[in-house]
């Protein structure tokens, strides 16, 4: 969104554009428009333009979701479906999503500028989500616990928790979508889903499969919108019995704030800081481009991107130099193309942030190798060339915040003991690369870096099942996996008393 076109939808002044398509909520099985009538423009930001209108959902319409969610819970249609049953909706889910895969990748790159060609891999990724959270619907359950007693049956119940919270941002909408809704669907819950205001098209293209899986109406709903409204309003629903979010740090610790006023689940993935190590036993070639993938990739506005490059002296040189001499050649431009391998950030607001950062490692002292200003593509759009900084240390805020952009700082070290301790010493701990043929060391790294995961000898490695979790101020919870189903369950324990013998000592424990 720029700020012009939201100032225009938020007075309805006259260069708001209505002819632009309207988008509204989906709310109970149907689309629904803001009880307000208000709308908020989305632009793409290859060229700048808006290109459809978005409700801009209030308390109003968060209650109506809400209520539909938590009427869907109790719908015997859905809480007395079956596991298995369950299981076979998702399954058929993620074929339907299988066959729509091209137009929601076209969906998302026009929203938020990532190459069409990622865009694809990761639509044909999901199905497989659904797929495998699908396998592990009818594998939810409890345990019989053993017991001291012979007389006392002890067994656990894990059941869904009730209306779920998901919360979204706009670099990969339907992929961190998808990593809440599979599990939690498959655990037996209902979810209202507040995408990125920048970004809601894809969600709401794929939204009518829904019914043709053979959910009920209710089971998923929609409201897009601003976070400060729409998100802080499904935040605040005392309804909402489980929040899951993906975005910025300092939004996930007001999220976890309000959640913990409520004693409400959270599961949060956050920012990064991630710190990419080549050690000089590296094949140093093939390092240089996981360097290039860890921060140019999607623009770098990746929550992984490896945008602290720590480099053994022996090797910093001839690292830099491979760096430099790719990040020259990137091509930027429309992410439809196929040969494009750099698009625009997402918006006009991501790329005046990602220039102070640039402007401020400059004050600070760093030297921008290569790139550190917009190229001239000819498209409007917001366009950034890939940078690389040299002279920054650790302390700098180039080399501690996160700046989400195509912006890497190139920092040597002596050994490994200090490879660790800069990689280690960040606020974030989300993702770590290291580049290395030495067995044992890529074992003692794997063991020392804090972040919730270390790749050895690639980068931007995931799957289904592999879990993800962010350490230090990256998250708590994990997502993916096993482990994400119980984040959407609650435990239960119950007591038999199987014995007819009349209750004992009522002053004592039974155990
Ligand atoms: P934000 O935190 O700004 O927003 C994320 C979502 O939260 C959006 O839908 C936003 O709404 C909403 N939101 C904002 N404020 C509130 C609030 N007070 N209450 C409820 N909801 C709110 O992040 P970005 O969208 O800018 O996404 C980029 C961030 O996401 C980066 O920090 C990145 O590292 C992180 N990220 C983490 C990943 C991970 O797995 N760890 C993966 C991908 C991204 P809106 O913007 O529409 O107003």
């Amino acid at each position: 969104m720029t700020v012009h076109s939201r100032a225009a939808a938020e007075e309805n002044t006259p260069d708001a554009p209505d002819a632009l398509p309207r988008r509204d909520h989906f709310i109970n099985g149907e689309r629904v428009p803001p009880a307000d009538g208000a709308y908020l423009e989305s632009v793409n930001p290859t060229t700048g333009a808006a290109f459809y209108r978005t409700a801009r959902g209030s308390a109003a319409d968060m209650d109506r979701a809400v209520r539909a969610a938590h009427a869907a819970f109790e719908n015997p249609a859905w809480r007395d479906l079956s596991q298995t049953r369950r299981g076979r909706l998702l399954r058929r889910l993620g074929d339907l999503i299988g066959e729509k895969a091209e137009p929601l990748a076209h969906a998302e790159t026009l929203d938020n500028g990532k190459l069409l060609r990622e865009m694809r891999a990761q639509m044909a990724s999901l199905p497989e989500y659904y797929h495998y959270y699908a396998g592990l619907a009818d594998k939810i359950h409890g345990d019989v616990v053993p017991g001291a007693s012979r007389s006392l049956l002890n067994y656990t119940l894990r059941e869904p928790v009730g209306v779920c919270g998901a919360i979204t941002p706009w670099n990969s909408p339907l992929l961190l979508t998808t990593t809440k809704l599979a599990p939690a669907l498959a655990a037996g819950n209902t979810v209202v889903i507040k995408p990125s205001e920048h970004t809601s098209a894809s969600l709401l293209d794929l939204v009518e499969l829904f019914e043709e899986a053979g959910f009920p109406p209710g089971v998923v709903n929609v409201v897009t919108g601003l976070g400060a409204e729409a998100g802080q309003a499904l935040v605040a629903d005392p309804r909402v019995r489980k929040l899951s979010f993906t975005g910025s740090t300092a939004t996930g610790a007001q999220i976890a704030r309000a959640c913990g006023e409520r004693f409400v689940k959270a599961t949060l993935e956050l920012g990064g800081k991630s710190p990419n190590i080549v050690f000089p036993d590296a094949d140093v070639a093939s390092a240089s481009m996981g360097i290039v993938a860890g921060i140019f990739a999607a623009a770098g506005q990746t929550c992984v991107a490896g945008s602290r490059v720590l480099v053994h002296r022996d090797v910093y040189d001839e690292t830099v130099e491979r760096v430099v001499a790719r990040a020259r050649t990137i091509r930027i431009g429309d992410p439809t193309e196929p040969t494009t391998e750099l698009g625009p950030l997402a918006m006009a607001s991501q790329l005046a942030k990602v220039e102070a950062y640039v402007a401020a490692g400059r004050e600070e002292g760093g030297r921008v190798v290569t790139g550190g200003t917009r190229p001239d593509t000819g498209l409007g759009g917001y366009f950034y060339e890939p940078t690389v900084f040299t002279g920054t240390d650790n302390g700098m805020r180039v080399s501690r915040e996160e700046i989400f952009g195509p912006v890497a700082s190139v920092m040597p070290f002596e050994t490994e003991e200090e490879a660790v301790r800069l990689a280690n010493d960040t606020d974030y701990g989300l993702a770590a690369g290291v580049w290395t043929r030495d067995l044992g060391r890529a074992h003692r790294m794997a063991a020392a870096l804090d972040a919730g995961t270390v790749w050895v000898n690639t980068y931007r490695a995931m799957a289904p099942m592999s879990p993800r979790s962010g350490f230090k101020n990256s998250g708590m919870g994990v997502e993916h996996g096993t482990e994400a189903v119980t984040e959407y369950t609650r435990l239960k324990s119950v007591w038999i008393n199987t014995s007819d013998e009349p209750q004992g000592d009522p002053f004592v424990l039974r155990s």
